[in-house]
Parts: C-alpha cells; structure tokens; sequence
C-alpha cells in the first residue's frame, strides 16, 4: 500500500525545508492516497523527493502538522514514545523534585515545541493534565495516555481539551478521565516551596499558569533587601488564584490587593494566601474589572509601591493587535499613574501575536503618557518547561518586563 501523499509547491518549499512544523493548504500542490483526517502523510516536493511526514487534517488551515524530517524513521508507537521520553527527560531539576515526593507542577510537554504537535501535558503532583489541540492527537490521545502510563505511572490522567483552537480543527472540546482514577476537587502542589491548591477541572487552561512560576519567584524576591519591605503594597492585578500574592507576602511585602472578574479564582486566592500562613483583608480581594477599577483607584488618588499587571490574552490572532495595543497601552498608563515614587511594575502580555519588541514600544508610549521616568530591569519570558524550538519562533508567546519608576 502506498503511503497519503502531500507534495509541496516549489516555492513554499523553503519553511518545511527548515523545519517549520506547520504546512498550510495554500502550500499544497496535489494530494494522493486519499487520506482520512489525522492520518499519517508524507510530504513531497514537486519531482517526488521526501521532505518529511506528519499527520493530516483537511478541516484545518494547517493541514499538516510535520512530525519528522528522517525519511528512515517510521512513525509508530515507538515513535510516540521515544518523543515523549525526550520531553519528559529535559524536565530537570522538575522531574528530580517530583521523584523526591514533592508534588510539583510543571509542563511535561509542549506541543510543537517539543516535537508534539498538538499535545500538552502538565504534572499536578500525581496527576497528568493533557491537552489535545488539533485532531492527530485527537485520535490518538487514548494511545498517548497509554505511553504517558507506561513512563510515568501517574495516579491518574485527566483531559482538559476545552480550548476555543479546537475549533479550527474541526473539534468540539472534550473533558474527563483518560486514564486512572480521578483527581480530587483541588490537587494540592508545591510549587518553590510555597503551596498552590489547583482546580485541574475548572481552573483556567489545566489548571495553572505554570508559564509564570520563574517569574512569580523573580518578582517575590523584589523586596527581599528592602528595609522597608514591611511598609510595601502591592497590587496584583488580574491576580487569578493569588500565585504572584503568595510570593509576594513570602518577600516580606505588607499587603497585596487582588483584582479579579472571577469569583471562583479570588476565593481559591483566599485559600491559597491562608495555606501559605498569611493573613489579608477583605479588601484585599477585589471582584472587578482592572481597566475600571485602576482607574476609580486614580481618581481616588491611591498608590502602590509595586504592580503586577498579568492580563489574559488580548490579541488572538494578527487581526487583532491594534486593539490589543491599545488595552495594553491603558493598564499601563493607569499602572505607572498609580504607582509611587521608585515603585515597580512587572507587567506580561501572553499574545503570541505581539512581539516583545512592539510590547516594549507600548509599555514606553505608556510611561511618556503618565510622565515618568521607567528602567527595565529585566525582562521577562515563559518558565525554561514551556521551552521555544528554534525552528518555530511563534511558541515565545509569554513577555514581560520588570521596571523601576520614577515620578
Ligand atoms: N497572574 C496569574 C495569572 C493571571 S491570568 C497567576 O500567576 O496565576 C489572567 C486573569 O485575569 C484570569 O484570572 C482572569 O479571570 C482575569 N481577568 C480577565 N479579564 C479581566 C479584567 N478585565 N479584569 C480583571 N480580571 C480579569
């Protein structure tokens, strides 16, 4: 039998030739053998030679997602195994504090740039939480979880395939057990040594955002050598369920104000401060929306000596960047108004489509605008498990800069 064929146009050539996981319908000449979607492919170029293999979705504007470059090497069970073998073992020093008992949480494996297109995997102590993003993994996620039971003997695998890209896979979103016994209502993980209970079912993505836990320990250390630590506010803004409050109160900081639109993610923030032996006030867990309540909080004249500004993803898509800008642009001036003097702002976009070089541009359009004088100190990125192939820039989605400021 021969195997479904894909033969590329000439001049399209040049991504798969380097590596780029993707192949796009309008990249395609012909396609031979018929093939269902998610079956395996071979990709050609236009006098026949082998370029590489993948698995194939014709309801998607990606119709190939390129899997490897060997001619020689079969994508089998072997195949699957031996790539998440790979994943799992650039985990260090993770998988090491995990075998010591500690029940940490971090990513496993991450989708294209782990050479798994499609497939995420997050460990929540003992427990797997997969994302199954495009219909090659899909089908074969039952097969999948079998691999992940064999290398890793998790207490249970859950699936937490309810992301809106699904959709342009042609996919609905689907939850539940893949494998094992099932996770209790909130997983309890360590995460640095402070302690996190995790809704891997409800939470937002599987649970946590793990891309942050670096940069959560970066920022909680701010106040470390400062004596006046003990005097310092924080606002944590978009705080979800208080990873960056958590940190913060274990620098030594005073208060840390939360603002949230979900109920669920401040009363999991309240249970995580209380878990980690600190005490706040009522008023210290605010359910609103950002942009009106930093602005009420300008208006009222109240300051702050650090901001966290950790907003969901603006920009979808490279349609949307303009408006994404201007949302950015906005909680950023009102963060800079807010801030006192010598104060700090670490503020994130997670927008793939903005790169951190217009990120930083709006971050100093908003410091000219608020008449401040604002250095970065660093900049930010994704935690080392959430790793960018070279061959594929899009997966650096996660950017953020730590600045001091000045009235
Ligand atoms: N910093 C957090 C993650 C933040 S995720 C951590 O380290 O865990 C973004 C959060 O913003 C989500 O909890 C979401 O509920 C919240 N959110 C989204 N839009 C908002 C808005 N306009 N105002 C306040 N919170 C918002």
């Amino acid at each position: 039998m021969t195997e479904p064929a894909v033969v590329i146009r000439e001049e399209r050539q040049k991504a798969v030739l380097r590596r780029h996981p993707w192949v796009f319908s309008g990249a395609i000449r012909t396609v031979s053998g018929d093939p269902a979607d998610g079956d395996l492919v071979v990709v050609r170029g236009e006098r026949g030679e082998f370029l590489a293999r993948g698995y194939w979705n014709s309801q998607s504007a990606i119709c190939v997602r390129l899997l490897s470059w060997d001619e020689d090497q079969p994508i089998d069970e072997a195949f699957w195994r031996e790539r998440l073998r790979r994943a799992i073992a650039a985990r260090q020093p993770q998988n090491r504090i995990a075998t010591q008992g500690t029940p940490a949480a971090y990513r496993l494996v991450n989708a294209e740039n782990d050479g798994l297109p499609g497939l995420v995997v997050d460990r929540y102590g003992a427990w797997l939480v997969v994302q199954a993003l495009t219909l090659g993994i899909e089908v074969r996620k039952q097969m999948l979880a079998g691999l992940l039971e064999e290398l890793l003997q998790p207490a249970g695998i859950y699936e937490r395939s309810d992301v809106d890209v699904r959709s342009k896979e042609g996919l609905a979103p689907s939850t539940g057990l893949l494998a094992g016994s099932p996770p209790p209502e909130t997983i309890e993980i360590d995460e640095n040594g402070r302690r996190f209970l995790v809704d891997v079912r409800a939470g937002h993505k599987t649970g946590f955002y793990l891309d942050q836990r670096e940069n959560r320990e970066i920022i909680g250390d701010w106040f470390r050598w400062d004596e006046q630590a003990a005097e310092r506010e924080v606002l944590n803004a978009f705080s979800y369920t208080g990873g960056f409050a958590v940190y913060a109160l274990g620098g030594l900081a005073r208060r840390v104000v939360n603002v949230d639109t979900s109920a669920e993610a401040l009363k999991l923030a309240r249970r995580n401060i209380a878990l980690n032996g600190y005490a706040l006030d009522d008023d210290d867990f605010v359910e609103g929306d950002v942009f009106s309540v930093l602005r009420y909080w300008r208006e009222q004249g109240r300051q702050f000596d650090m901001i966290i500004l950790d907003p969901p993803k603006f920009a979808h898509s490279a349609r949307q960047v303009e408006s994404a800008a201007r949302g950015y642009k906005d909680i950023n001036l009102l963060a800079f108004q807010l801030l006192r003097q010598g104060g700090v702002l670490a503020t994130f976009s997670c927008s793939g489509a903005i790169s951190s070089d217009l990120f930083q541009k709006i971050v100093f359009a908003a410091a000219v605008d608020a008449r401040c004088d604002a250095q970065i100190v660093r900049w930010l990125a994704q935690a080392s498990d959430h790793p960018v192939a070279l061959t594929f820039p899009e997966g650096a989605y996660l950017k953020g800069l730590l600045c001091r400021v000045w009235k």
